[in-house]
């Protein structure tokens, strides 16, 4: 199933693509799923981010071919850093580079939303605790990640964390594709396979961490394949099974 969040009549609603319409939802898709009788047209619809997290957590070098690009050792624990839910940004909406950065890249991702409050769960639980899949770009300003060290600048600012278009709920993410296109041409591309640490194992550590409540977002690491982006790009987030989530770049004005 896919679960999508538009504006309709000027509200964020909840619904099911099925086809070219959506069966609006009476409301979000959290504890139960409950259609309208409203079905609307996907193409009359603002689609916005599938998700209204309090808190977005990614995962650092995640990937096993990612490792060896970089010819780094696997790491002992997953690195965890935050991005702020202002970086969010819809599918089709600009990718801002901000005055000032040099390097902006592009990381397609695998990200999951969290559906239940959830801490301290076990990995064989972890299941339980996720709404769907969806697509994310962790947009990262590359000279500003190397100048600090620390990398909340670098990944933070608004429109850094595209997500979209919808969640996906039946999906197998232990051995689906994660690409990357830029202006067409494959950037990216690797297996879920490769992961490291596993999606049910990352939403427990992260659970033994902080609290997740419904609609956090765990994004999984990136594949090899990481580069640069600029003003007038188109770049496309693929996972399979899932979707195409598209945005394109521009200059702060
Ligand atoms: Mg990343």
């Amino acid at each position: 199933m896919r679960l999508v969040r538009c504006k309709y009549n000027s509200k964020f609603r909840w619904g099911i693509l099925k086809g070219k319409n959506v069966v609006l939802l009476k409301e979000p898709p959290f504890s139960k799923i409950i259609r309208s009788k409203t079905s609307i047209p996907f193409h009359k619809l603002e689609l916005c981010v599938p998700a209204e997290p309090t808190k977005i957590v990614l995962v650092g070098l995640n990937y096993r071919d990612h490792a060896a690009e970089l010819n780094m050792p696997l790491p002992i624990d997953p690195v965890i850093f935050l991005k702020p839910p202002t970086s969010l940004l819809a599918h089709h909406q600009n990718i801002v580079l901000p005055a000032g950065v040099d390097r902006l890249d592009y990381e397609a991702e695998l990200a999951l939303v969290i559906r239940k409050e959830a801490k301290g769960i076990s990995p064989d639980d972890a299941a339980k605790y996720i709404l769907g899949y969806t697509c994310l770009n962790d947009v990262t300003a590359r000279d500003v990640q190397k100048k600090d060290g620390q990398w909340t600048r670098a990944k933070s600012f608004d429109t850094f964390c595209p997500v979209g278009p919808w969640l996906e709920t039946s999906f197998d993410a232990s051995k689906s594709c994660v690409l990357c296109r830029l202006n067409g041409a494959l950037r990216q591309r690797s297996m879920t396979s490769n992961l490291i640490f596993s999606i049910p194992y990352l939403v427990s550590f992260i659970s033994r961490v902080m609290r997740l409540f419904p609609g956090d977002i765990i994004s999984t690491g990136t594949p090899p394949g990481v580069g640069a982006m600029k003003p007038g790009d188109r770049v496309e987030v693929e996972i399979c099974g899932i979707g195409v989530l598209e945005n394109a770049v521009v200059s702060e004005k």
